[in-house]
């Protein structure tokens, strides 16, 4: 299989974000402001934060880390979050999860204003998102678009089979690919844990979505020669043998597609740069659309 390259596309998105902030700049425009909120100290959170305030800086995009210890409650936290919802230089939230245990993940995604939710998980986003109106959309799905799009990948009429269906990936992405929109028009089959027979509805696939959660889980057998195939899962698998203990793998046995043609954007490599580059443009377009300032088309 030829290979879709995340990284490409992901530092195609990353150079235009910078423009864009470039020429706000220039219109003598603040630039965006990002918050992430990290509670606790998750090692892989720190690692994702640390990324996008990097991501952010390289971009021109200003950013501030709240740092918040694991016995934060989470009274503290929407208290917290009630702040950044009312302060006018905040164009974007991201509260890093998992949080701890005694958080509900829910209640914090509902206290996190809709405008400025640039995750895409706040359920007026969710709704807007499946009317096909201007919203949100989550960063992998919208990563995933990306690609499609950076690839010239013709979608209108074809089949797309998405294997998972949670808020963060598989359901926004199945809503994605079956509208009417550049990267959609797809006929849709949405596959779960309680799918029968998986094969017989992932070989339909023109396109292919994976993002099951399941190292390994799709192999040869579940593939049509010709397929686009973006696998989304990954996972961090104990390799002695190699210096740093571990590789990364995804939801697709990818040495088992090698010979077959079609395309791969595999893991690591694939979707997982475009994540951030996607969280970015949210961030672009949440503060045009909240301060009412038209980005600039460079
Ligand atoms: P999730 O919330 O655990 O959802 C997994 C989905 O896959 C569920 O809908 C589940 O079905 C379905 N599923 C599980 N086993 C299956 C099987 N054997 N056959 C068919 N469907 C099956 O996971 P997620 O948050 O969507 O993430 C999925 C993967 O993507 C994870 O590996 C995650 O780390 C990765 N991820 C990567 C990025 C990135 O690269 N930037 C971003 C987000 C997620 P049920 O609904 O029936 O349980």
């Amino acid at each position: 299989m030829e290979r879709l390259d995340g990284k490409k596309v992901a530092d195609a998105l990353h150079a235009q974000t910078a423009r864009v902030v470039a020429a706000l700049k220039q219109q003598q425009h603040e630039a965006p402001l990002l918050v992430a909120v990290l509670v606790g100290n998750h090692a892989a959170s720190e690692t994702y934060v640390a990324s996008k305030i990097k991501a952010c800086e390289r971009a021109g995009i200003a950013s501030r880390l709240v740092r918040l210890p694991e016995t934060t409650t989470q009274a503290e936290l929407l208290a917290i979050l009630a702040d950044l919802n009312a302060d006018a230089d905040v164009d974007g939230i991201l509260v890093q999860l998992p949080l701890p245990s005694h958080i509900s993940e829910t209640a914090v995604i509902e206290a996190t204003h809709p405008a400025k939710d640039v995750d895409g998980f706040h359920p007026e986003n969710m709704g807007r998102l499946a009317k096909n109106l201007p919203a949100l959309a989550p960063a992998t799905p919208a990563g995933i678009v990306a690609m499609l799009a950076h690839y010239g990948i013709e979608t209108k009429g074809k089949t797309c089979v998405v294997v998972g269906r949670s808020n963060v990936v598989g359901t926004p992405i199945s809503l994605l690919m079956s509208q009417n929109r550049p990267q959609g028009n797809c006929t849709v089959i949405t596959c779960h844990s309680h799918t029968v027979d998986l094969p017989r509805y992932t070989q339909m696939a023109d396109i292919l979505i994976v993002a099951a959660g399941k190292p390994g889980l799709i192999g040869k057998e579940h593939v049509r020669p010709g397929a686009v195939v973006i696998d989304v899962g990954i996972h961090r698998i104990d390799a002695p043998d190699l210096p740093r203990g571990y590789r990364i793998v995804g939801d697709v046995a990818a040495e088992q597609l090698t010979d077959m043609s079609g395309w791969l954007s595999p893991v690591p490599g694939g979707v997982g740069p475009l994540t951030i580059a996607s969280l970015l443009q949210n961030t672009l377009q949440a503060y045009s659309r909240r301060r009412g300032i038209a980005l600039p088309n460079v």
